[in-house]
């Protein structure tokens, strides 16, 4: 099926174009200029950018897929979880269109979003699998069967406690006087650092906290750990070395990521790990997934980065895939749910 996908779940406005597993359009406009100088995203701020942004980016998505609207076999947005806003306006330009062209509409959930925009580049989705989704505002090991929520297909086995992984990332990039949002920075700064220069705490690793929270993960003992770290430093007058605090930081966020996932994925005797969400554009957590998993035979995907970050694409994958299936379409009162958890697919 050919599906148009819409996205505007926080700072990026997304439109994506498939054809089942085939990428045809990725427009992607960011309001996160905007956003920076306040270390943040502002809500209110990424709403008004959606509204503005939401016709040229449907316009320049048709015209690199070269479809006219009306060709499309149904429309997809995202129905949450987000920023209540931002949502609201990609839900409503999609009831637009379905109303408009006479086309099903699909709301869908964000976070499975992120996980079946890996078929666009690696095929059909193998399920089962283990997906571990790392995203600024989630950071979940699930047991994915069926990626449209079927049958309780998506099965949360563990999560974060406290703070997301991209939130640990943009956090510490503060501490450390990077640009917002700091994921990237952290990344780039890091190549330039010793990951072993200072020895960060690895969360819910110890013997006693597996027995309770084997699949959870915990990120703000680290960011404080990283904050006290530098505090020590600047008080003492000496210069923070940013690039190994970087390297030491990201090193203990991605060795108990990817140390959990394996084992996620060894418990299930799943064979097949999936990362997705902004996080996993992370070229350290890339490699050491990869190093790791191939000493267990374990396969892993990994979307390429620009697919890992917001993006229209990934929600008109899962559009796909909801239509490839068979799936009831959603009605024209679809509301936009800021709090949508991840085992509800289809909204
Ligand atoms: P959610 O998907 O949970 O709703 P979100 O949509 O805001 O949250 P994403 O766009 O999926 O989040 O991911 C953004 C996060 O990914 C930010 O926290 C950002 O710092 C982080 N990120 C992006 N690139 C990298 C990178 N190379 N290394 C580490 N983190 C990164
Ligand atoms: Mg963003
Ligand atoms: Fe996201």
């Amino acid at each position: 099926p050919l599906v148009l996908g819409i996205e505007t779940s926080c700072d990026e406005t997304g439109v994506g174009i498939v054809r089942g597993h085939e990428l045809l359009a990725d427009a992607v406009a960011s309001s996160v200029d905007e956003h920076a100088r306040f270390g943040g995203v502002v809500p209110e701020v990424a709403s008004r950018a959606h509204l503005e942004a939401m016709v040229p980016t449907i316009e320049r998505a048709c015209e690199t897929a070269g479809i006219r609207p009306s060709d499309v076999d149904a429309i997809a947005v995202t129905s949450g979880p987000g920023l209540a806003g931002a949502l609201l306006v990609g839900v409503a330009a999609a009831k637009a269109l379905a109303v408009g062209l006479d086309k099903p509409l699909y709301g869908v959930n964000h976070l499975a979003a992120h996980v079946a925009v890996d078929q666009l580049e690696h095929g059909a989705l193998p399920e089962p699998c283990v997906a571990m989704l790392v995203s600024g505002g989630h950071s979940s090991l699930l047991r994915v069967t069926d990626v449209t929520g079927a049958d309780g297909g998506v099965d949360p086995m563990g999560a974060t406690i406290d703070d997301a992984a991209g939130e640990a990332f943009d956090k510490v990039a503060r501490l450390l006087g990077l640009p917002f949002p700091g994921g990237p920075h952290i990344d780039r700064a890091a190549r330039e650092g010793s990951s072993v220069y200072v020895d960060f705490p690895r969360g819910l690793t110890s013997r006693r906290d597996l027995e309770r929270h084997r699949f959870d993960f915990s990120f703000s003992g680290l960011k404080t750990a990283v904050a006290r770290w530098v505090e020590a430093r600047e008080r003492s007058g000496e210069p923070v070395p940013v690039a190994d605090v970087a390297a030491s930081f990201q090193e203990a966020v991605c060795d108990v990521l990817v140390r959990k996932a394996l084992d996620a994925a060894s418990s299930e005797g799943i064979e097949d790990l999936l990362i997705g969400g902004g996080v996993a554009a992370n070229s350290r957590l890339r490699h050491l997934a990869e190093e790791r998993a191939a000493k267990l035979g374990i396969r892993v995907r990994v979307p390429r980065p620009g697919l890992c970050t917001d993006n229209g694409a990934m929600v008109a994958a899962l559009g796909a895939e909801m239509v490839a299936r068979g799936r009831t379409p959603s009605s024209l009162d679809l509301p936009a749910d800021s709090s949508l958890p991840v085992t509800e697919v289809l909204a």
